[in-house]
């Protein structure tokens, strides 16, 4: 790999020299950044260093849920949480996916406006119909629409699952193909002049009153602003980050699958979906929170074992399947459920720690960065 101080004249005017804003990670908090600086600063110089060949974090991992809260989760969270707080987080992952689609065309990332459903299991107690009422009203509140949740009794047998005893319909959630999300993110960029160094570790950072200099595994490189959109890699920065490892499967194609949506269990702890006729599905940190701090892109047996178990047993259970292939991403957690978007100082600032919604939170930081910054 030639170091930057090898570089033609061509190439370092246009990647490493003269920067006015770079930014770490090429995830969907660096690439919205990036887009939401360009509107503020047309002629700005914009580069994004990467350390992976792709994006090596969450956004190009992840299931593609464009959620904002299923009323296990929500219950979940009104019991750890200031009620507040989890309103608050609601609201900006609306916002969020509100921004999103700002950026990115619907149609090129295939967002299905398919709703969610979150089913209880036999053995656990029903929601009461006045906390579904309260999801309502706050829900109404925030978006003014009505009657986003509503109990569905129906799903669950038509899609076949066993041993579900009711579900809840959220009529505003959906689903993406997180691939062309990022794909779109970077044509975009691309179109308007922001560059992306794929392949580059940043390793350290030193800022003065005017600048800040970045230690790269490439070589050493000035810009006059730094964003660091690292997520769970910030942890080395930031000491209220942990990274939070979740692992997914995917089944090979089920003929005749009757499968269709997003689906969401256990305060949000497990989660499928169909892609076409394969089921995603994902969860189970839950059963070993240590294990699962880390930042390792394995996936566990244990893990894996509970997802096949609860697909054969739960979601599949008359339908022959078999396990195509399975993989990990890495997120970020901390002692509250909602981002740090804060600056360190004058020319560098954060949005990191997006937990597990991203997806529907990224543009929305991405948009609070470069307003904090700019
Ligand atoms: C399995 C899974 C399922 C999920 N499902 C959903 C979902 O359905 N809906 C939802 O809303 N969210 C979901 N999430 C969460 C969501 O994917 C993340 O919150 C989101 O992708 C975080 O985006 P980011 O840009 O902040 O971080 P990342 O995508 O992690 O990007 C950070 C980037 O920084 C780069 N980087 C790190 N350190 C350096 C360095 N020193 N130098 C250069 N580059 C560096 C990394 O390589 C990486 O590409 C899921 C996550 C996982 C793992």
């Amino acid at each position: 790999m030639i170091p930057f101080s090898n570089l033609s004249y061509w190439e370092r005017s246009i990647y490493t020299e003269g920067n006015d804003f770079t930014i770490i990670g090429a995830g969907i908090v660096g690439l919205s950044t990036a887009l939401h600086l360009r509107k503020a600063h047309p002629k700005a110089k914009i580069v994004i260093l990467e350390r992976g060949y792709l994006p090596t974090g969450a956004s190009t991992k992840n299931a593609g849920f464009t959620c904002f809260g299923s009323p296990t989760e929500l219950r979940d969270d009104l019991s750890k949480m200031n009620e507040n707080s989890v309103w608050d987080t609601v609201s900006m992952r609306l916002d969020g996916l509100r921004e999103l689609f700002e950026l990115v065309d619907q149609t090129q990332i295939e967002y299905d406006a398919c709703g969610s459903w979150d089913i209880i299991r036999s053995e656990e107690e029903p929601l009461s119909s006045d906390f579904i009422d309260y999801l309502n009203e706050k829900l109404s509140e925030i978006t003014n629409e009505k009657l986003v949740y509503i109990e569905d009794k129906t799903k669950h047998l038509e899609s076949g699952f066993k041993g579900i005893r009711t579900a809840y319909y959220n009529r505003l959630e959906g689903a993406i193909h997180t691939g062309k999300l990022i794909v779109e993110l970077q044509r975009s960029c691309s179109i308007q002049g922001i560059q992306i160094l794929f392949g580059v570790n940043v390793l350290s950072f030193d800022s003065s009153d005017t600048s800040v200099e970045i230690a790269t595994s490439m070589g050493r490189l000035k810009s006059a602003n730094l964003l660091v959109c690292t997520n769970a890699f910030a942890k080395e920065f930031l000491s209220d980050i942990q990274p939070a490892r979740a692992q997914v499967l995917i089944t090979k194609e089920i003929p005749n699958l009757t499968i269709k949506g997003t689906f969401h269990m256990e305060a949000g702890y497990y989660y499928f979906r169909n892609i076409g006729n394969r089921i995603l599905f994902g969860g189970g940190r839950n059963l070993d929170f240590l294990g699962e701090t880390t930042t390792e892109f394995d996936t566990t047996e244990r893990i894996q074992e509970k997802l096949r178990h609860y697909l054969k047993e739960i979601i599949l259970p008359n339908t022959p399947f078999e396990i195509d292939y399975a993989w990990s991403g890495i997120m970020a957690v901390g002692s509250e459920k909602k981002p740090i978007v804060q600056k360190m100082n004058k020319n560098v600032a954060f949005g990191v720690r997006m937990g597990g919604m991203g997806v529907a939170i990224g543009a929305s930081v991405g948009k609070q960065l470069s307003n904090l910054i700019s």
